[in-house]
């Protein structure tokens, strides 16, 4: 591709942006087929209440198995699959996979809340809302029990269609929470208009807790929570002392390593059944 250049523009050509394009188009062509290849898998992250310790729900978060280059995480594939418009079909499949397992368990007496996250580009099609209407409509299914996430700058940058896709959310009786929360400047005064339930603390916040800066800001956004009447998740936490911290603030869920790295279906649902 380097032709007409001269020799030695070649040499920039072949420098490791061209293997990190070249990964790029690999995964975009495979990508095309992986759902069909049984390769996008949903995995779940345990939540847990902070003052109880018992456990609330779960977050589904995808991945790509692909058969050569292994687990694929969804922070490389995700930009991909929204590009391309494939985040449609994978959307819907990993709904599918949530509801399905939701399902199975709130039968089996066990009511957890599953946390599913969405793409702005999904702001931009009713096929999402209609499909998640159906499949509400198809599964005996508590509406409240899935959250969806929404992550709060991507709100802010479609305010508009962030607003429309939440309020029909709402109406389908779901709940909602604003993902990756301070990392997005929302005002207090939009904060309170729109029908968010949860606010999920960003975890570069919860990972510099020993500041005490970090701590007066944790504060800070614990008493605005609670004026507002916003439920509190904090991601990220993987120190005891961390934990300690959260929920002495009065943060409702606690998710991060420390009570578990996310984790395939089947082993979630297996480690389930162990506790009883
Ligand atoms: P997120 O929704 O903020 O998810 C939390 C991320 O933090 C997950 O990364 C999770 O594995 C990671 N994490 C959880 N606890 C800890 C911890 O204690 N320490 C550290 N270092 N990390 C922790 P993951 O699974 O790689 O997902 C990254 C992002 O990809 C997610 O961020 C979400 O924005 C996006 N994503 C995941 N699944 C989906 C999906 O089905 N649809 C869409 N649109 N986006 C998804
Ligand atoms: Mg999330
Ligand atoms: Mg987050
Ligand atoms: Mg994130």
């Amino acid at each position: 591709q380097a032709r007409g250049l001269g020799g030695n523009q070649y040499l920039f050509y072949t420098s490791e942006f061209n293997a990190d394009l070249s990964r790029e188009l690999l995964l975009e062509n495979h990508l095309r087929y992986a759902l069909a290849r049984d390769e996008i898998e949903v995995w779940y992250q345990p939540q847990v209440d902070a003052a109880s310790g018992a456990l609330y729900g779960a977050e589904a978060l995808i991945r790509w198995h692909h058969p050569r280059l292994g687990i694929i995480a969804p922070s490389e594939f995700v930009p991909i699959a929204e590009a391309t418009g494939l985040i449609q079909q994978i959307s819907a499949f990993a709904l599918q996979q949530v509801v399905h397992d939701a399902e199975t368990l709130h039968t089996a007496g066990k009511p957890l809340h599953f946390g599913i996250n969405l793409s702005p580009r999904q702001f931009l099609y009713e096929t999402l809302l209609n499909e998640i209407a159906a499949t509400l409509k198809r599964h005996p299914l508590p509406p409240e029990l899935l959250e969806f996430e929404i992550i709060e700058s991507q709100a802010m940058t479609h305010l508009e269609l962030a607003q429309q896709t939440m309020n029909a959310l709402k109406q389908l009786g779901c709940g909602l929470a604003l993902d990756d929360f301070g990392t997005g400047y929302s005002s207090l005064a939009w904060l309170n208009q729109l029908p968010v339930d949860t606010l999920k603390i960003d975890q570069s916040f919860v990972r510099e807790l020993d500041k005490p800066a970090m701590q007066q800001l944790i504060r800070g956004i614990c008493a605005m929570a609670q004026a507002l009447d916003k439920r509190l998740i904090a991601e990220g936490v993987e120190h005891a002392e961390q934990a300690d911290f959260l929920r002495a603030c009065g943060v409702d869920i606690l998710q991060g390593y420390l009570y578990g790295k996310p984790v395939d279906r089947e082993a979630f649902i297996s480690r389930l059944r162990g506790a009883d």
